[in-house]
C-alpha cells in the first residue's frame, strides 16, 4: 500500500476550487499503475463507496460499517465462493485468512479439511456476518483509508479512524453521482485486468463475477414486509397478487443502477411487469406512488431493522431517478 496508510485522521480542504481535471485526476491516479497494486483492496474500496452513494448522511457521511459491509460482502463471494485470489505474490492477504477462518468456523465444517461448496455471503446467519464485517473493518481501517486519502492528495474525503467515519468532499460527491456508471465501469475494468494478472485461470469472467458480488438472490424478507403491509396487488399494473414465489420483489430504481437492496426500493410486482420491466426505469408518474408509500412505511415501520431509512426522504427516489438518467439508465419501461 502507498503512503498515507497510517494517518488516523485526514481532512479535505473545503476552501480549495476542484477543477474537472482535479476531479478526474482522483480517480485516474486511483487507477493508475504507477506502483504494481499487490491487492485488489482499492478497486473492492471504491465499489464499496459506489455502493453506498445513496446511504450518506446529511453531511455526506458513511461510517466504515456501511463501507465494509459491502467490502466483506463482496470479497467473501469473490473469494471464497469465485475462488478469486485477491493478491500477487505467494501470500492470500489478511482479508482471505479472516474469511477462510470464519468459514472453516461454521459449525458445519468444523473437522472438514476443504469444504468446496462455500455458501453466499446473504445465507450466512447475522451473527457470523456481523463477526465477519467488524474483523474485515479492522484491517481495511487499519491499511486502506489512508493509503487512498493520501493517493487522492486529500481531495476525495475526510477520514477520522476514532469516529469511524468519511465524509465526502461535496465536489467530488456531485462527480460521483454524474459519473458513476462510467466510474463503476473503469473500476470493473482495472480490478479484473489485476485479477487476471494474480489468477491463474483465465476461464472465469471476471467482471460479471465483480458486478454480481453484492447481488442477493433471496429478498423473501422484504417480500414478507411489503406483502403484510400492503394491499396484495402488483406495483405497476394492479393485478391480485399471491404470497408466494410468483410475487416478485421489484428494484424500483434498477438494481444494476444502484447495487443496493432497500426496503424503500422495493416494490411487490407480478412476474409479467418484473420481467418485462427487467433494468428500465419505471414510468415516472410512479416516482409519486412510491414516495407515498414509503412514508407510510416510515410511519409503521421506523424501528425495523430491514427498512433502514435513516438516510431516506421523501427526495431521495426523485433524485436517484433523475441521476439514474443521467447515467445512461434513460429506457424507461412502460407499464401495459
Ligand atoms: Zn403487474
Amino acid at each position: 500500500m502507498s503512503s498515507g496508510w497510517d494517518l488516523s485522521e485526514g481532512h479535505y480542504d473545503p476552501r480549495r476550487i476542484l477543477t474537472e481535471e482535479d476531479l478526474n485526476d482522483i480517480f485516474s491516479c486511483l487507477f493508475s499503475n504507477k506502483s504494481k497494486n499487490t491487492t485488489s483492496y482499492k478497486f473492492g474500496f471504491l465499489k464499496s463507496i459506489l455502493d453506498n452513494l445513496y446511504n450518506v448522511d446529511i453531511n455526506l457521511s458513511l461510517s466504515f460499517n456501511a463501507i465494509f459491509s459491502k467490502f466483506a460482502e463482496s470479497y467473501w463471494n469473490l473469494v471464497l465462493v469465485h475462488k478469486l485470489k485477491q493478491c500477487r505474490g505467494a501470500s492470500s492477504g489478511k482479508i482471505y485468512d479472516i474469511l477462510h477462518e470464519a468459514w472453516n468456523n461454521l459449525p458445519e465444517n468444523k473437522g472438514r479439511l476443504e469444504n468446496n461448496n462455500v455458501i453466499p455471503f446473504e445465507s450466512l446467519s447475522a451473527e457470523v456476518q456481523v463477526k465477519i464485517i467488524s474483523n474485515v473493518t479492522k484491517e481495511c481501517s487499519k491499511y486502506v483509508v489512508g493509503a487512498i486519502y493520501s493517493d487522492s492528495k486529500g481531495n476525495f474525503y475526510s477520514f477520522s479512524k476514532k469516529s469511524k467515519t468519511i465524509t465526502l468532499n461535496p465536489v467530488v460527491y456531485q462527480y460521483l453521482l454524474r459519473h458513476k456508471t462510467m466510474i463503476e465501469k473503469v473500476n470493473y475494468f482495472e480490478w479484473a485486468k489485476f485479477l487476471h494478472d494474480v489468477n491463474e485461470s483465465s476461464s472465469n469472467d471476471y467482471l460479471e463475477s465483480l458486478d454480481y458480488s453484492t447481488k442477493r438472490n433471496n429478498l423473501d424478507a422484504y417480500r414478507k414486509i411489503l406483502f403484510e403491509e400492503f394491499e396484495h396487488r402488483c406495483f405497476y399494473c394492479g393485478a391480485p397478487l399471491m404470497d408466494d414465489r410468483n410475487t416478485h420483489v421489484d428494484h424500483f430504481i434498477p438494481w444494476s443502477f444502484v447495487k443496493d437492496d432497500k426496503l424503500w426500493n422495493f416494490v411487490l410486482a407480478c412476474s409479467r411487469c418484473n420481467e418485462s420491466k427487467n433494468n428500465k426505469l419505471p414510468p415516472r408518474d410512479k416516482i409519486e406512488k412510491i414516495v407515498d408509500r414509503n412514508r407510510i412505511i416510515l410511519d409503521r415501520r421506523a424501528s425495523d431493522s430491514l427498512i433502514d431509512t435513516r438516510t431516506y426522504t421523501d427526495e431521495t427516489i426523485p433524485h436517484l431517478y433523475k441521476v439514474a438518467a443521467i447515467n445512461g439508465f434513460n429506457f424507461v419501461w412502460n407499464c401495459v
